[in-house]
């Protein structure tokens, strides 16, 4: 028995016979041709030939990954259009009176290079998409067609990498899984399968041609796969993928399925988010919307501060994609453990304690505008709801809202659309918000509580600090007694309670949360279904002894 390692993409069980998916051999005629302008006019069809494909393979990635996901063949349907890169490789054609696939060759492998040599890891990345197209594009000049790579059994493919179009192209119903050599877990490939359910490793290093057509299993719970496993092996792992998919086609029929009580109490479960790519696990999952995007991520993810614009792409990215659901947008909660260098923010004692979150938006006014802009502009093109993180009291709130009135009449002035219905809230993640519960519930439309915050100042449990672990208990019930309180707070005063914190995905306290009337639970989207099987098992009436 042979054994390979690494990156595991999705956690299942794959079994079946490797097959090593080797790339179309593409003979490229390098000599001088005779006609230039026959030659271009291959190389134009070849192009639009190209991007129909690319906007088949969106409409295809659309209905299985997700819109978001898919939007990755928009990109390279934008790129097949690129004036520079299509004259200059017709300047090869006319110019070196070489035939269209010699200059698809040369030339898109040069723009390739010149992504590739970018220090920009986005900018880097996207020399793999160019190579992508090349492919493509070479392939319609050369007649060939790679779907018929795949073969006809189902099978673990094996390959150097797989191309966002090829890995979209394969036929799922005989794809068991996939090994890769190189390619992250990052990478547009990885985002794929992970959005189709289907095992794969990357950087699987120990790939040899010696495994094509011997049997093998993809352990994706810990990145290993066997090739000819012994029998006792299989048997094991084969009895763990039957548990699994039982369990999996347990949830596949839960979804478009209400999540209500057995007694009609429904509860709206949204998924949390970082940004856009994670609107395809959203959709995939079946969330009924977005209750907590971590906005800072978009800060994150940048080098410098984004300006209006870019954040007002992510944040309409999402809501477009996502449309009617509602997406609760966080605003920016940096500080504590999520420091950023070009905020330049002081070293401080205590820093879960110190100047963060809206306490940073507040006093830099220009910042927290920039992003108020942005969500106000994305608000056109979507359901969209703000959330302001660790408020302590209603001034704060209030503040807020003034600021935010601020920018809407600044867009209104200059003509941009906002919508009027957008939902406003606040995270309850401190003890001051609990106790001022009812107060705050006057003046927003929401509650969501960040109970990973609220343990650690309910408790004093620095959440960092691992030492404290034996001393933590996540059970605790002051922060039970806190969410309960600030339910029944909010609803007094007709307020909607959800919570986004971890602690919303635990099944140990579902029926609790439901006992207390919680709306909505936030959680990652994998927790989805799971948590939607155990609300429909559940009747709160007989939970509250009426
Ligand atoms: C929380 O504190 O529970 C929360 C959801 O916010 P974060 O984990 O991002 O601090
Ligand atoms: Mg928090």
């Amino acid at each position: 028995m042979l054994v390979g390692n690494g990156k595991s993409i999705v956690n299942g069980i794959a079994i079946g016979k490797i097959k090593i998916y080797r790339e179309p051999e593409r003979k490229i005629n390098e000599g001088i041709i005779d006609d230039p302008a026959a030659e271009v006019a291959r190389y134009e069809a070849a192009v639009e030939k190209a991007i129909a494909q690319q906007n088949a393979l969106y409409e295809k990635a659309v209905v299985e990954a997700g819109k978001d996901i898919a939007e990755v063949f928009l990109v390279h349907a934008m790129m097949l259009e690129d004036d520079d890169m299509n004259d200059s490789t017709k300047e090869i054609i006319t110019g070196q009176k070489r035939s269209a696939e010699y200059a698809v060759q040369v030339g898109y492998a040069n723009y390739a290079q010149m992504f590739a040599d970018m220090d920009d890891p986005y900018m880097k990345a996207r020399a793999a998409d160019i190579l992508d197209i090349q492919g493509m594009v070479l392939d319609n000049l050369l007649g060939l067609d790679s779907s018929s790579l795949q073969g006809t059994e189902p099978a673990i493919l094996v390959a150097e990498d797989f191309a966002p179009s090829q890995t979209v192209k394969l036929d799922k119903s005989l794809l068991l899984g996939m090994i890769t050599i190189e390619g992250s877990a990052n990478s547009h490939t990885a985002i794929l399968a992970r959005s189709m359910n289907i095992p794969a490793l990357m950087q699987c290093k120990e790939v040899d041609d010696s495994w094509d057509g011997k049997d093998a299993i993809i352990d994706g719970k810990n990145g290993v796969v066997y090739i000819e496993p012994d029998a006792d092996l299989r048997a094991a792992l084969t009895k763990r993928q039957q548990e699994d998919k039982a369990k999996e086609a347990l949830l596949q029929e839960l979804k478009g399925k209400p999540s209500v009580t057995i007694d009609g109490y429904k509860v709206r479960l949204y998924a949390n988010i970082g940004g856009p790519s994670d609107v395809g696990a959203v959709v995939a999952n079946d969330a009924e919307g977005v209750g907590l995007f971590r906005s800072e991520f978009v800060y994150l993810n940048a080098k410098e501060e984004p300006g209006e614009e870019e954040q007002f792409n992510a944040y309409k990215r999402v809501l477009e994609s996502l449309a009617p659901r509602l997406v609760v947008i966080r605003t920016c909660d940096i500080g504590a453990d999520k420091t950023i260098d070009y905020m330049n923010l002081d070293k401080e004692e205590n820093p879960a304690l110190g100047y963060r979150a809206i306490r940073i938006c507040l006093t830099r006014k220009p910042f927290f505008k920039t992003q108020l802009r942005a969500l106000l502009r994305a608000s056109a093109y979507g359901n969209l709801g703000i959330m302001f993180p660790m408020i302590i009291s209603v001034a704060e709130v209030r503040e807020c809202k003034e600021i935010l009135e601020e920018c809407r009449q600044e867009l209104l002035k200059e003509g941009y659309k906002v919508a009027d219905d957008i939902e406003i809230g606040i995270m309850v993640e401190t003890p001051a918000a609990v106790f001022c519960a009812d107060e705050l519930a006057q003046e927003v439309d929401f509650f969501s509580l960040g109970t990973n915050d609220l343990t650690q100042y309910t408790c004093a449990i620095d959440r960092q600090n691992a030492k404290l672990e034996p001393f933590s208990d996540t059970h605790h019930p002051a922060v039970l007694k806190a969410i309960k309180m600030t339910v029944e707070a909010g609803h007094r005063h007709g307020c909607w309670v959800g919570i986004c914190g971890e602690l919303g995905a635990d099944p140990t306290l579902t029926k609790e949360f439901i006992k207390y009337g919680v709306d909505e639970l936030s959680v990652n989207a994998k927790s989805i279904l799971g948590l939607r099987k155990a609300i429909r098992a559940i009747n709160r009436k007989e939970l509250l002894g009426a």
